[in-house]
C-alpha cells in the first residue's frame, strides 16, 4: 500500500513511522519543514490529568503508556522523561486541586498529597512558598522533549524506507479507485490512503475535499488557541519534573533550559503582534519564575514563543476516514505530545488492517454529520483549566 501523509507534526510523523515499520510505501508531506508547526510551541507535558471525558481519559493513559514501550524502541538521545509532576495549591485553588486529586484517584490515576520536603526532594532546587498550602504528586506523568522525539520517529520512519517532502498540498481528490493529492506547482501524487494530519490547517483543507472537520479557528488575541511560552536558557537551575504552581508551570528543556507557561496571561496575547523580550508579559513571567528561585539564582533572560493550539471544536482527537468510503483518513487532536504514540500506532493499524480499533471508537469524524457548530463546541474555559 502506498500511503502519503500530509502534515510533518508530531502526529504525522508518527503514523508514517508505524506504517514504514509496518512495510509500507509512506510518502510525508510538510509545507515548511518537520515538526515546524503546533509541535514546535508545545509544553510538552504527558499527562491525562483535566480530561473528564471517559473515552478521552482511557485513550490518553494508553499514549502515556504507549511513551514507555516506544522508548525502548527508539534509538538516539532521549526524548522522553517519566519524570512525574507535582501540582501546588495556595489557598484560593486547594479545593480544585482536592477535588481533581481525589477524581484521578477514584479511577485508579496514580495520585497523593507529599509534603514540602518531599516535593523539594522530587523536584529539584526550587523554592516552595509560603502561600503553598497542599502538594500533589502525579508519578506516573511526564514530559516530552518535541524536537529530540520528532526527530527521533522521522529517523526510525526513514531507516524504514519512509520519504519525506517539503511541499504545500493545495487539493486532495478522494476517488474509489485511489486519492490523488496535488502540490502547490502541480505536482500530482498518487496513493491508496491520504492520513490528513495538518494539525490547525486541517478544517480548511478538508473542507476543500468536500469533508467536515470542525475546529476552533479563531487565533485573535488571547483566544482558546493561543498559547504563550517562555524559554529561560538556565544551566544552574536543577529541575526534575513537570511542575504547575498557581502562577507558572514549569519543565525541563534540552540544553539546560526551562519551559515556563502560565495559562492566565494567554488572555493578553496577540498572535498577530507578538509580545516582546522586554515588554510586560515577560517581565511577569520573569518576576514569577524569580519567585521560585532559591536565594543563590537569579532569572536570566525570557525568550517568548506565542503557539496556537490544534483543537477540535469539542476538544476531542478526530482519528478515522472521512466516510464510510473514503481513503482519506483524518487525524487532529489536542494533547498531541501525550497521544502521538498510541495514536501512532493505531490509526497504522486500523489502515494496514482495516480492524477497527476499541480506543478510537469514539473519536471519528462522522460524529459531527449533521450536527449544529453551537452542538459540538468545546466548553471555551478548558484549556485556561490546564487540559493539555
Ligand atoms: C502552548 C501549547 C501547549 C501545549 N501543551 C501540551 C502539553 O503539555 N501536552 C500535550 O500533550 N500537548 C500539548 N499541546 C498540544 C500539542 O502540542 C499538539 O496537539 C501537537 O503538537 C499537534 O501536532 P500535529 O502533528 O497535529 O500538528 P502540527 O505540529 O501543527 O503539524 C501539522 C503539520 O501540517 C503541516 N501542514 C499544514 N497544512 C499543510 C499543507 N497544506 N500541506 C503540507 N503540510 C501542511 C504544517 O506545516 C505542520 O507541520 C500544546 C500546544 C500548545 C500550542
Amino acid at each position: 500500500m502506498k500511503a502519503i501523509i500530509i502534515g510533518a507534526g508530531v502526529l504525522g510523523v508518527s503514523v508514517a513511522r508505524h506504517l514504514a515499520v509496518a512495510g509500507e510505501d509512506v510518502l510525508l508531506l510538510d509545507q515548511r519543514g518537520v515538526g515546524m508547526g503546533t509541535t514546535a510551541t508545545t509544553f510538552g507535558w504527558t499527562n491525562s490529568s483535566r480530561k473528564p471525558d471517559p473515552d478521552y481519559h482511557r485513550l490518553n493513559l494508553a499514549g502515556m503508556e504507549e511513551h514507555a514501550r516506544l522508548a525502548e524502541q527508539l534509538r538516539g538521545a532521549p526524548s522522553y522523561f517519566p519524570s512525574g509532576a507535582l501540582q501546588w495549591a495556595d489557598a484560593a485553588s486547594e479545593q480544585r486541586l482536592a477535588a481533581n486529586v481525589e477524581r484521578l484517584k477514584s479511577l485508579g490515576y496514580p495520585a497523593h498529597w507529599i509534603t514540602r520536603d518531599e516535593a523539594t526532594q522530587i523536584a529539584g532546587d526550587l523554592r516552595i512558598p509560603g502561600t503553598i498550602t497542599s502538594i500533589a504528586h502525579f508519578p506516573s506523568e511526564g514530559y516530552v522533549l518535541p524536537d529530540l522525539f520528532v526527530g527521533a520517529l522521522l529517523a526510525d520512519a526513514e531507516r524504514h524506507g519512509a520519504k519525506c517532502t517539503i511541499g504545500e498540498v493545495v487539493a486532495i481528490d478522494d476517488r474509489p479507485e485511489g486519492v490523488a493529492v496535488t502540490l502547490a506547482g502541480g505536482r500530482v501524487c498518487t496513493g491508496d490512503r491520504v492520513v490528513l494530519a495538518a494539525g490547525r490547517w486541517t478544517e480548511r483543507l478538508a473542507a476543500g475535499a468536500g469533508i467536515r472537520i470542525p475546529m476552533v479557528t479563531d487565533a485573535g488575541r488571547g483566544a482558546q488557541t493561543v498559547g504563550l511560552l517562555g524559554y529561560a536558557g538556565f544551566p544552574e537551575l536543577d529541575l526534575r519534573c513537570v511542575i504547575h504552581t498557581p502562577g507558572l508551570n514549569l519543565r525541563p528543556a534540552a540544553g539546560g533550559r526551562t519551559v515556563l507557561q502560565a495559562l492566565d496571561l494567554n488572555r493578553d496575547v496577540d498572535p498577530a503582534n507578538p509580545p516582546s523580550m522586554d515588554g510586560n508579559l515577560a517581565s511577569t513571567l520573569a518576576r514569577r519564575f524569580s519567585a521560585l528561585l532559591t536565594d543563590r539564582l537569579r532569572a536570566p533572560r525570557i525568550d517568548l514563543r506565542v503557539g496556537l493550539r490544534s483543537l477540535p471544536a469539542d476538544g476531542h482527537t478526530i482519528a478515522g476516514y472521512a466516510s464510510a468510503h473514503s481513503r482519506v483518513y483524518c487525524l487532529v487532536s489536542h494533547s498531541g505530545m501525550t497521544l502521538a504514540p498510541i495514536l501512532g500506532r493505531l490509526v497504522a493499524t486500523e489502515i494496514t488492517t482495516d480492524q477497527e480499533q476499541d480506543l478510537l471508537r469514539a473519536f471519528r469524524p462522522t460524529r459531527f454529520t449533521g450536527a449544529q457548530r453551537r452542538e459540538i463546541e468545546v466548553d471555551q474555559h478548558a484549556i485556561s483549566l490546564g487540559d493539555q
